[in-house]
């Protein structure tokens, strides 16, 4: 089976990796307007889930995440953090409007540990918060993550093109199966108007001391990386595409970590970086299209929309996506 991978970001590349392990016989391009300059590489990494994140189902959003969990903690105790860019860890989450803010359902039955703060924690970070969890999780670090799949996938022989395409009826010609992980690139190749960007500012410093993330109300976290820096976020700006670092964010972002984690005056700053997080309306799509041209069909696996959780969730949706192909292509098979 000849099969066309739309998009170069985690979702793409994780796709990929699913399809390998999963189907035999299948040679797999990807297709990529870009390799390097993508938003997983702005992402902080934390594997968690908000409230919003959501699948066609409950049930099926619980597995995405489970699956995914499984895929990135296997990896971890496999391989060497600075190589695969995924580590075990740990997180807070400090709230003072609401204790549900500091709920978490769906993460609360996935991790090996989700419980409320005691009061010493409550009293540990820069302020005194109301309402605090702790909970065991991991990082996956895009810088290093990114290649190591590539890696991974130049080996088993996958090839990787750089196109953009205007409509994925180009790859018909030449592709039975085609899966799209276009993220905000759906908007315009697949008219999806429900996906929108949520623009976010993080900065990114030096800070080796930190081992654990800290998140904040306000969209506020420190959130260490596998290599002795730390993200610093964040701002969630609906609908703005744009990708100039903006000064006012620069300074809010700082003074709310710094108020939230003290020690972190003496952090240097490596970077800034904005990115445009792939968020749909109606919830993560991943579902099975037919297309053709003229003289030929083939079948479209979408797995876009990920929002601000995609390097949470991409090998859940992978593996989602990698089924439906499967089950589709063994009941036609069934059916000639
Ligand atoms: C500030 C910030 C912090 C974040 N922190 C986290 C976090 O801690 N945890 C978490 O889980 N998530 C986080 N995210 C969200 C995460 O970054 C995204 O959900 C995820 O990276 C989306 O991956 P993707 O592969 O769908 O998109 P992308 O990485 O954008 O990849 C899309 C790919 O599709 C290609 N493409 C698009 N259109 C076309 C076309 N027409 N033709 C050819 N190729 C095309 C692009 O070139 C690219 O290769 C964060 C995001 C931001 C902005």
């Amino acid at each position: 089976m000849n099969v066309a991978i739309v998009g170069g970001g985690i979702v793409g590349l994780t796709t990929a990796l699913q399809l390998n392990s999963d189907i035999r016989n299948c040679h797999v391009n990807i297709f990529a307007a870009n390799y390097d300059d993508v938003v997983s590489y702005t992402a902080a990494g934390l594997f968690r889930v908000g409230h919003s994140y959501a699948g066609p189902s409950e049930e099926i959003t619980k597995k995405w995440i489970k699956d995914s969990y499984e895929y990135y903690n296997n990896i971890s105790n496999n391989y060497e953090a600075i190589h695969c860019g995924v580590k075990q860890s740990d997180a807070y989450m400090f709230a003072n409007s609401s204790p549900s803010v500091v709920q978490n359902p769906l993460m609360e039955s996935i991790v090996p540990l989700y419980r409320k703060v005691t009061d010493d924690e409550l009293n540990m970070v820069g302020k005194k918060w109301k309402y605090g969890s702790y909970f065991e999780t991991l990082i996956i670090q895009c810088k290093y993550h990114l290649p190591w799949a590539r890696n991974k996938l130049k080996e088993m022989g996958t090839k990787f093109m750089i196109k953009k395409l205007t409509t994925l009826k180009e790859l018909v010609d030449n592709y039975d199966l085609i899966i799209n992980c276009s993220g905000l690139g759906a908007r315009e190749l697949c008219n999806d108007k429900k996906v929108i960007p949520i623009r976010g500012q993080v900065e990114r410093v030096q800070a080796p001391w930190i081992k654990t993330s800290f998140y904040g109300e306000l969209d506020t976290y420190i959130i260490p990386g596998v290599d002795g820096t730390c993200t610093l976020g964040s701002t969630r700006n609906f609908e703005s595409m744009r990708m100039e670092v903006c000064p006012h964010d620069v300074k809010s972002i700082r003074e709310r970590c710094e108020n939230l984690l003290p020690s972190l005056t003496k952090s240097v700053t490596l970077e800034y970086r904005v990115g445009l997080r792939p968020h749909r309306e109606n919830g993560v799509r991943v579902n099975i299209e037919r297309i053709s041209n003229d003289h030929r069909k083939a079948i479209v696996v979408h797995n876009y929309g990920h929002g601000g959780y995609g390097v949470t969730t991409a090998p859940g949706t992978a593996k989602y996506a990698v089924e439906l192909a499967r089950d589709f292509h063994k009941s036609s098979s069934a059916k000639l």
